[in-house]
């Protein structure tokens, strides 16, 4: 079976599909996703089943509107409505305690679920056409880059699903900011986005990076964010970062430099810089919305180890840091 690449003005076909209970490749502002009908058992373990995704990673369920929130959890703190008053819809997660109507496959046998209002319209149009909960992980195959443009979903899925609709590029190019809440005024961030933390204070002050963000996890430690244990994002070409200023990542690259390898540099690195290169953007939102298609490219070119430049850790650049870590399973080298 060829996936068929549907145009945004084929959405009636592709809310058919999520109905009866298949997977769609669906452009959000975040990253491209797998959806399929959250609350349908059968539909949801073929998302897993096309990702290759581990059983105990759950899925995020998103809705047309906070206020359909109540529909699939036992309890909403007040916190949760001032959090979604000012960042849904958009690309911001809250982990929630689940109820029955979200089955233990969608939430990975957790009792909580996350919840987004996704701002495509594209995804937003589908949520209300198909009137289903959709749960949307990214539509690549489990451990490498996340997609950001239908030709990379195609990559990782064409035979593998029904159809893919092409929204072109995604805005922001990392998934969503997730968080849990804690005793009714904390947030945790587990998993960094574009919502950052410095967003998130300016609705309370009490805002928490957990630990799993910039570090992995100890042997034996439990994951308060399932998805942040395994080795992810992580293309076939073996990836360093390496924290340090240009002059002495250019030394350290020439040092090491033979055939296959491959520098991942700045914009504003690339004046007179001596080795082959790619680059990621000027800022952190740049950075964010190329890092995986930089990513996919190295390996389209076959390179076997690639030196990235380290991004900031503030804003969105920890979001961009945690996705970068994690692809370089955790190697590091500070100059
Ligand atoms: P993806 O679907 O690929 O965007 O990944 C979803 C991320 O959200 C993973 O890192 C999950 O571990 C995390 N996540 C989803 N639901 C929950 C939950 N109920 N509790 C904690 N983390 C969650
Ligand atoms: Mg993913």
């Amino acid at each position: 079976m060829e996936t068929l690449l549907l145009t945004e003005k084929q959405l009636d076909i592709a809310s058919k599909l999520i109905t009866d209970g298949e997977v769609v490749g669906i452009p959000t502002e975040t990253v491209y996703g797998l959806g399929a009908d959250a609350s349908n058992e059968n539909a949801v373990r073929k998302i897993f089943s096309a990702k290759g995704r581990p059983a105990d990673n759950p899925l995020i369920v998103h809705l047309a509107d906070f206020s359909q929130a109540v529909e699939y959890t036992s309890y909403i703190p007040e916190l949760a409505y001032r959090l979604a008053e000012k960042f849904m819809p958009g690309a911001l997660t809250i982990v929630l305690p689940k109820n029955d109507k979200i089955p233990a496959v969608t939430s990975g046998g957790l009792d909580t679920v996350g919840i987004r209002v996704p701002s495509h319209p594209v995804i937003h149009r589908l949520i209300e056409l198909s009137g289903r909960p959709i749960s949307a992980p990214s539509a690549n195959k489990s451990g490498y880059p996340s997609p950001t443009t239908a030709q990379h979903v195609m990559r990782d899925m064409n035979g593998i699903i029904p159809a893919v609709i092409d929204g072109g590029e995604c805005q922001y190019g990392v998934e969503s900011t997730v968080i849990a809440l804690e005793n009714e005024d904390t947030v945790r961030i587990l998993r960094p986005g574009c919502i950052t933390k410095e967003m998130l204070m300016t609705v309370s002050e009490n805002v928490i990076v957990d630990k799993a963000v910039l570090n992995g996890l100890e042997n034996g430690e439990k994951a308060s964010s399932p998805g942040m244990k395994y080795k992810h994002y992580s293309p076939l070409a073996d990836i360093v970062m390496v924290e340090s200023d240009l002059k002495s990542f250019t030394e350290y690259v020439g040092k090491h430099y033979h055939e296959g390898v491959y520098a991942l540099i700045f914009d504003g690195d690339k004046e007179n810089f001596p080795y082959r290169y790619m680059t990621y953007g000027a800022d952190s939102l740049q950075q964010a919305q190329q890092i995986f298609r930089r990513l996919r490219e190295l390996d389209d070119i076959h390179a076997e180890k690639v030196y990235v430049r380290s991004p900031e850790t503030n804003g969105v650049g920890l979001a961009v840091y945690n996705r970068l870590i994690r692809a370089c399973g955790f190697e590091v080298i500070r100059l």
